[in-house]
């Protein structure tokens, strides 16, 4: 296939591309772009502040060889006490930085500065006493392993493994192989990655699931399960929100109040099982003619309710009569009819206020006899 030169400047998007599949999990795969975008989020919420708290443990550790120092209590790292105070105070800052900058691109530079900061000082070789070196290096490695297990996006994840690479090269530099020889340190270097990339993993798997379970539970607690609609939990989160959206637009919107006729009749005659045949029924067409701007719920029995973003009470009685007669029309062994009110929005109305009037005017419906729908008048 020929290529076109405007194609070239795809290739490093889908190289960041190739990388980013390569670094996830089979866990995130089959989730799409928006919902791993709000996974990212979920988990950076839930990170941040242990992310931070790391640091703060980095800061700490700083702060207490310093004190040793001082009181010779432990030899001396060859910086001034002073040094070492201020850099534990920068990893502090650093910590405090991460727990409240909003960008996380600000967030990963404080996440590697405090990070080295706390590798250059915690990885200085003591003067004839490598018993305790030894502890500093394994401290020295396991801070920056901690913050790679618990980063979320992958370009945070490759940056805390190259800083990893970074400290370790820099140590040799400075201070020359380790006693132990450098390829048993290059060995650590690298196992103490694969080990963070391999943490890193699972916990990503972990909030995937926890993430998954949560959503399933949510949709559970809000969905009834006869109809698919919404139940009355769902209608009260979601009818809330879509009322205060439209009034905040300017857009009108109407609520519309159903109820079955004489549906204990129904139950009476085909039993429960014709029932609830029925209530399934107008669920499917109210899904089908309620569309993306309202919402369509069961909130009783045999009650249902429609929120219409966007409609006054004539477009909303339109609305209600076209379902009337459908369902109506779509019958099977067992002939069932509706009646419903309508009520428009009025200047200031709640949501409550206007389901109460909607109700009124249901119960003029039936009051009329039935099979109808009357629109709500105005108080
Ligand atoms: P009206 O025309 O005045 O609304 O009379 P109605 O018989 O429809 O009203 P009523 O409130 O007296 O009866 C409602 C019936 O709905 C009673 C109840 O047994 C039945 N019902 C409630 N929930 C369910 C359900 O999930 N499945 C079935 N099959 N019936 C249900
Ligand atoms: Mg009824
Ligand atoms: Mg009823």
């Amino acid at each position: 296939m020929r290529t076109h030169p405007l194609h070239a400047p795809i290739a490093v998007p889908g190289m960041i591309h190739s990388l980013r599949a390569l670094l996830s999990r089979r866990s995130t795969r089959s989730l799409t772009a928006a919902e791993r975008e709000d996974l990212a989020q979920a988990q950076l919420r839930a990170t941040r502040p242990i992310i931070s708290g790391v640091l703060l443990c980095g800061a700490v550790l700083l702060a207490i060889i310093a004190v040793f120092d001082l009181s010779h209590v432990t030899p001396s790292i060859g910086y001034p006490v002073w040094a070492q105070l201020l850099a534990a105070f920068g990893v502090a800052a650093c910590a405090a930085g991460v727990a409240r900058l909003p960008q996380w691109q600000h967030r990963l530079m404080l996440i590697l500065a405090g990070t080295l900061l706390t590798g250059i000082f915690m990885s200085m070789p003591l003067p004839g006493a490598t018993g305790q070196l030894a502890l500093r290096t394994g401290l020295f490695q396991l801070l920056p392993l901690a913050l790679m297990a618990l980063t979320v996006r992958p370009m945070s994840l490759l940056a805390l493994a190259l800083l990893i690479v970074v400290m370790a090269q820099l140590r040799i530099v400075l201070y020359g192989a380790p006693g132990t020889g450098s390829a048993l340190y290059w060995l650590y270097t690298l196992m103490t990655i694969g080990f963070g990339l391999v943490l890193a993993g699972y916990r990503t798997d972990f909030a995937v699931s926890a993430w998954q379970m949560r959503r399933r539970l949510v949709r559970q607690a809000h969905t009834d399960e006869l109809t698919g609609l919404l139940n009355r939990n769902g209608w009260t989160e979601r009818a809330i929100a879509l009322h205060a959206q439209a009034l905040a637009a300017g857009r009108p919107v109407a609520v519309v109040v159903l109820d079955i006729d004489y549906f204990k009749r129904i139950n009476d005659e085909h039993g429960h099982d014709g029932g609830d045949t029925v209530l399934r029924r107008l669920g499917d067409l109210m899904r089908a003619r309620t569309g993306a701007n309202g919402c369509a719920a069961r909130i009783g029995g045999e009650e249902f309710a429609v929120l219409l973003d966007g409609d006054d009470a004539v477009a909303a009685q339109a609305f209600a009569e076209r379902l009337r007669r459908e369902f109506r029309k779509a019958q099977g062994a067992v002939v069932a009819t509706l009646s419903a009110g309508i009520a428009g929005h009025l200047p200031g109305e709640s949501l409550r206020d206007q389901m109460r009037r909607a109700d009124q005017a249901l119960y003029e419906a039936k009051r009329e006899g039935r099979d109808r729908v009357h629109v709500a008048g105005i108080p």
